[in-house]
């Protein structure tokens, strides 16, 4: 089988062209570096099959980034039988840079010119045989988005002649001076010798490594500097043959995209701008008030709910399929998108687990069977797959903003904000795609250069609350609206989304002012044209994400569920624990008066569990946090267990919380009065007499700690050597200090100026040694002892 790689700048479009040769799903975004690392597919042409590597995109076969050196080097190394060199053809000028250096290698080369339908549209034209006759190679003009031209791309990849050698558009004095030095490498019977001598004029540390190199190099240059002359000589080849003729609506598509440039890059109002574009993401995705139609606030409500009696300001209606439906999307006002699609996911799940309830109850099983499907997979998953429409919802905001070319924009606005905190403005991708997933966001860090900057990045990535993360999130803030009566979920998630970002920014400032110090390196990224978001490229990005959500909710989140269940089910001596609601009631019902009513099963003895007697043991820990022990309750240590079993994936917090609540629901509240998560988080909440500042450094304390086991596998993996367990620590560290510090000012204010001091303490003495003050004290002793010593 024969292999071609796709090589190209960024965000040419290669990506976009491998899923349409090989029917992959790999991301496609409209950002430069979404791919880091390189990827294989196949393509099953006509006759033959043909192996297809997608590469991290380039500028140039100089590498800087370790993205860079990963193209370079597949191309050198591992040799495929050629190259489709993907150019996109609305920046000719620009993407021939590269092409003028990929011809210089002894390859086959293919032009794909992409990105056609952009340029019809805008009424420009191409002239495609004068330039294959210019560059010597096929030139077949495709659109990898629209599949066209590429039966033909392929045909005539496979028809190329084994055997190319490099060729250079550099000419005039540089002739003889590159022969010199290609008969230099030719000795050394390296593969394309042109490339390498070419290379090694241009300074190329790679080729300086060579014996003698660099005495060459000394010698041919002469004082001059060549590195300059020939990228000079290459854009002077490609001006000169290639600067195609623009329309005149081609000029009028830059200048509208110059002047929405100008705006959402302006100076002041950029940041508000990206602001509020959050802010209606959130809405849009949270709100249960969409239009605010029923005011800000629960006292302005004036819309009636549906089921409520007429007295109580709601219509009075019953319940039935119709009216369920209807409710959700209105019910005392109109829902967002992401509510309304979370309404109707749990309206078919709560028939399924009516629908298993009624079945076992028809079946007779042992009450454990019972207990075990219906508390632990249908309390657990149940909760769990009832957020996947808001994830979604939020995913797909964020892909059509990346797509569209805004992401990059904002990129370049942060710049100079992250610039004060010692990151550019390239982490910033990296730090949005954490909101979806750590795992990819770890990867992409692998566009920064600089490696403390790429340590302080991924350490700080899991701050960004990712999507296994936002049940906590809305389930929490859910169960503080329902049973305080404060806040708003969306005004309550879209706070603690912010507050995970100023933590990440305090962090990089502290680890870039002590163990992580250096330069910022500068950032240079050209802003993509702006581009209407591909449908199809979205439904790939959605379907991707619920893929892995419902595998993991099925695998890893069913099996901790089911542990949960057992050790909190069962005693040491194996004793089944869970009684019947009712039967408890009857039996004494002026002590189990919280029981009347509640059905099903209940643990009134929740501590003598093995999960209990554990959760006891740990839950000391968590104590200075707010959600350890409980004051006068005994059942506390919940919290402290949902927050462990969150170190396996995030989304254990709530299946744990929706296993639990049985077992501190019956006791204290009716928890089959409400539905699905957020009941859980009721009863938990109600159950434990938990306090709104501890359920807040109970989330805090979620994002900001050890994330999930793959996420920790990832950083290992991105994180140089030696760096991983001072990253595990910092986790801990840090969301210890945080949760701590939320916790007792939220509960004692006057604390905040214990913190405070503290903090002042800490930011002096590192800025004293930052400017070197400790090391003054050092010499003057130092001189001291000196001076002792002459004297002696
Ligand atoms: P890569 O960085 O080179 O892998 O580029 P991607 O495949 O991620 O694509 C970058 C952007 O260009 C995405 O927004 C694509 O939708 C868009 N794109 C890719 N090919 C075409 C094309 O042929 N026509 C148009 N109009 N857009 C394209
Ligand atoms: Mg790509």
């Amino acid at each position: 089988m024969k292999t071609f790689a796709l090589a190209g700048n960024p965000n040419c479009g290669k990506t976009t062209l491998f899923n349409a040769l090989t029917g992959s799903t790999a991301h496609v975004g409209n950002w430069p570096g979404v791919t880091v690392d390189k990827r294989e597919g196949v393509y099953k042409g006509k006759e033959e099959k043909i192996a297809i590597i997608d590469l991290p995109g380039i500028y140039s076969l100089s590498p800087y980034t370790p993205e860079e050196v990963v193209s370079r080097n597949y191309i050198l190394d591992e040799k495929p039988d050629g190259i489709i060199n993907i150019v996109d053809a609305t920046n000719l000028e620009r993407n021939l840079y590269l092409t003028t250096q990929i011809l210089e290698m002894d390859v086959p080369v293919i032009i794909a010119l992409n990105m056609m339908d952009e340029v019809e549209k805008v009424g420009d034209s191409i002239d495609v045989k004068a330039l294959e006759k210019a560059v010597g190679v096929p030139v077949v003009a495709i659109s990898a988005l629209r599949k066209s031209g590429i039966a033909e791309l392929m045909s005539r990849a496979a028809a190329m002649s084994a055997d190319r050698k490099g060729a250079t558009v550099l000419t005039g004095t540089l002739t003889g001076k590159i022969e010199r030095a290609r008969q230099f490498f030719a000795q050394q019977e390296v593969a394309s010798p042109l490339f390498h001598a070419i290379k090694m004029l241009e300074s190329d540390e790679i080729e300086l490594k060579h014996d003698g190199a660099t005495e060459l190099l000394a010698e041919i240059s002469a004082g001059e500097d060549l590195e300059a002359q020939i990228a000079d000589e290459r854009y002077k080849y490609i001006s000169t043959n290639f600067s195609s003729a623009k329309s005149k609506k081609s000029r009028e598509v830059l200048t509208r995209s110059d002047k929405i440039d100008k705006a959402l890059t302006h100076r002041i109002w950029a940041l508000p701008i990206f602001a509020v574009i959050l802010f209606l993401i959130f809405h849009l995705t949270f709100s249960e008030n969409l239009f605010y139609l029923n005011g800000f606030t629960e006292s302005q409500a004036w819309l009636p709910t549906l089921f409520d009696p007429v007295e109580d300001g709601g219509l009075g209606w019953q319940e039935n399929f119709g009216t369920k439906l209807l409710a959700c999307i209105y019910d005392g006002a109109v829902f967002s998108p992401g509510v309304i699609l979370t309404n109707l996911l749990n309206f078919v799940l709560d028939y399924i687990s009516e629908g298993i309830t009624l079945l076992i109850s028809v079946c007779h099983g042992a009450p454990w069977v019972e207990s075990l499907i219906v508390d632990a997979v249908l309390g657990g998953i149940f909760a769990v797959l009832g957020f996947l429409p808001q994830i979604l919802t939020l995913f797909l905001a964020f892909s059509i903003l990346e797509d569209t070319g805004y992401m990059a924009r904002v990129a370049f606005v942060l710049d100079r904000i992250f610039r004060r905190f010692g990151l550019s403005g390239r982490a910033f991708m990296p730090m949005i795609m954490g909101f979806g997933c750590s795992l990819p966001a770890m990867a992409n860090t692998r566009t920064l250069a600089d490696e403390k900057e790429r340590t302080a990045t991924v350490r700080v990535i899991p701050f960004f609350s990712c999507g296994a993360k936002l049940p906590i999130l809305t389930a929490m803030s859910g169960g503080i609206l329902a049973v305080f009566g404060v806040g708003n979920v969306d005004a309550i998630t879209y706070g603690m989304y912010l507050a995970g970002i100023v933590i990440a920014i305090c962090a990089v400032l502290f680890m870039r002012s002590t163990s992580l110090k250096g330069e910022t390196p500068p950032f240079i990224m050209e802003l993509p044209a702006y581009h209407m978001p591909g449908f199809r490229n979205l439904m790939l990005h959605l379907w991707d994400k619920t893929k892995h959500f419902i595998k993991k909710a099925f695998t890893i989140i069913f099996a901790s569920t089911v542990i949960i269940w057992l050790l909190q089910s069962f005693s040491w001596g194996w004793e089944f624990l869970l009684q019947d609601a009712q039967a408890l009631f009857e039996a004494d019902p002026v002590k189990w008066a919280s029981l009347e009513g509640v059905e099903g099963m209940v643990n009134v003895r929740a501590n003598e569990s093995i999960l209990g007697s554990l959760g006891m043991f740990i839950q000391p820990l968590f104590t200075p946090l707010g959600f350890g022990s409980q004051l006068g309750k005994s059942v506390g240590w919940v919290f402290a267990v949902a927050a462990i079993t969150g170190l396996v994936a995030k989304e254990n917090v709530i299946a744990t919380f929706g296993a639990l609540a049985a077992v501190v629901a019956g006791q204290f509240i009716d928890w089959e009065a409400g539905g699905g998560d957020v009941a859980a988080a009721v009863a938990m909440i109600s159950g434990t007499g938990i306090t709104v500042p501890a359920i807040i450094s109970f989330i805090i304390f979620n994002m900001t700690t050890i994330p999930c086991f793959a996420a920790c596998a990832t950083a290992k993996a991105e994180l140089p050597k030696g760096k991983f367990k001072w990253t595990l620590l910092f986790w801990v560290v840090t969301s210890y200090l945080v949760s701590a510090m939320v916790y007792t000012v939220g509960s004692w204010w006057w604390t905040l100026f214990i913190w405070l001091g503290v903090i002042a303490v800490i930011v002096t003495f590192i800025v004293l040694r930052n400017i070197g003050v400790f090391d003054i004290v050092k010499i003057f002793k130092r001189k001291k002892k000196s001076n002792k010593q002459a004297e002696e």
